[in-house]
């Protein structure tokens, strides 16, 4: 059986990146960190193990602001695109906005965390297909 294989970068294209294989915990977000890290009110998230992911980007691997003890959030240096989050554990999140193809049915977000941190007139509905 082939691999699932995603692709997807930066808005300048400096940082590019590849993912493979089972995609996991697809969510959205809307705390405050997101939201300040985006600019966005709600980030859409897919995690792979460290391993899975590659950085074949001009830029390589893209710069780190450390967001709390256990994880950094990635951004292109160049463009200031948010990409993501790396974990001090085996985990990477990735950006679903960044991603070429988002539209497919294993990228679909599952649940909303920190719903109450959206304005009341932003509307997520993560159930409709
Ligand atoms: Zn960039
Ligand atoms: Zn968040």
């Amino acid at each position: 059986m082939k691999k699932l294989e995603y692709s997807g970068g930066c808005l300048c294209g400096y940082i590019r990146f590849t993912a493979a294989g089972e995609v996991g915990d697809p969510h959205t977000c809307s705390c405050s960190m997101c939201q300040q890290h985006s600019g966005a009110l709600t980030l859409c998230w897919v995690e792979f193990p460290k391993a899975a992911v590659h950085w074949n980007g001009p830029g390589g691997t893209p710069s780190l602001f450390r967001s709390s003890d256990y994880s950094s959030r990635a951004f292109c240096p160049q463009c200031g695109s948010s990409l993501g989050a790396i974990d001090d554990g085996p985990t990477v999140g990735l950006l679903l906005g960044n991603f070429d193809s988002k539209n497919r049915k294993s990228l679909h977000p599952v649940s909303h965390s920190f719903v109450s941190s959206r304005p009341h007139w932003w509307k997520i509905d993560i159930h409709s297909k």
